[in-house]
């Protein structure tokens, strides 16, 4: 048999797919970016139907269940709590990570490989107090709400109020989160650990009281490699506190709900204006 004949080729373009690593490999890597990227706005559509509300839903019920609980159960409904603030953060930094990126990476793996750590999450927070509006929303493609109108001339005018409101919405949420401060993210980062095994949140245990962990409190902890060293960050776990950190889920997820909601929308804007959507409004290069 022809040797050549087994050569992988690409299921899209048909051209061989290069080099010995790609042996298995269905598409070469510039038809899988294409092929990804074509999917951004099903990939956005399918995720805020419930992989953005998960945390709310378990955050929310948790928060309902601890009133009623024994103090040892409610700490570990607190502690289910500050994890569903962590990974609706985490989500929530990923996607407007992601969405700043559209155009020039593929949503989904922007999104799938994003890490959550003390610096991106230190960034996304003070990007989001600190940018001038225009320019934030800019940067995730979507415009001022004043400028909807005129940016979306396809969207019915009650479509046009909508995504103004949902336009302001999300710079609300967005402030909101980012109120939550240095300290939150510090926390954040902490929960979501520096690698994947590498955070937990722990309840009172002996050498933890060298910390003055008090019984009110659970601590996120995780081992910090680079600095050779345990970090500990204890949380109050008083009603009041948790009360306000659902309240700070429930602004997350909003947050990322309308921004995809707004970038759906220009999604299909553009796709009516027959171009291809890039933040940058210039049409997309013909890679082939
Ligand atoms: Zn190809």
């Amino acid at each position: 048999m022809d040797e050549r004949s087994l050569e992988t080729v690409c299921r899209e373009c048909g051209r061989p797919v290069s080099s010995h690593r790609d042996d298995r490999a269905v598409r070469c890597a510039a038809c899988f970016d294409d092929f990804l990227s074509e999917r951004d706005a099903e990939f956005l559509g399918s995720y805020s139907e419930i992989g953005v509300t998960s945390r709310r839903i378990v955050a929310e019920t948790c928060f309902r269940a601890l009133v009623m609980e024994s103090p040892p159960h409610r700490k570990v409904l607190a502690m289910n709590i500050m994890e569903q603030y962590a990974l609706a953060a985490s989500d929530l930094v990923a996607l407007y990570h992601a969405l700043k990126q559209r155009g020039r990476a593929p949503v989904m793996r922007t999104m799938s490989q994003f890490k959550l750590d003390r610096a991106s999450a230190m960034g996304f927070f003070h990007e989001i107090m600190n940018t001038p509006t225009l320019e934030l929303l800019e940067g995730l493609g979507l415009p001022m709400p004043d400028a909807v109108a005129a940016r979306c001339p396809s969207l019915p005018e009650r479509d046009v109020k909508e995504m103004k409101r949902v336009v302001e919405q999300m710079l609300y949420d967005l402030q909101f989160t980012g109120r939550m401060g240095e300290m939150a993210a510090l926390a954040l980062a902490q929960m979501a650990g520096q690698n994947r095994d590498g955070s937990a949140l722990v309840q009172q245990s002996a050498w933890l009281d060298n910390y003055g962990l008090r019984g009110d409190q659970v601590a996120a902890m995780s081992i910090d490699e680079e600095r050779r060293t345990v970090n500990v960050n204890a949380i109050a776990v008083d009603e009041k506190k948790l009360e306000h950190i659902v309240t700070s889920i429930n602004a997350m997820t909003r947050a990322a709900q309308n921004m995809i909601y707004a970038a759906l929308t220009m999604y299909q804007e553009d796709e009516r204006a027959g171009r291809r959507t890039r933040k940058d409004g210039r049409p997309a290069p013909d890679r082939r």
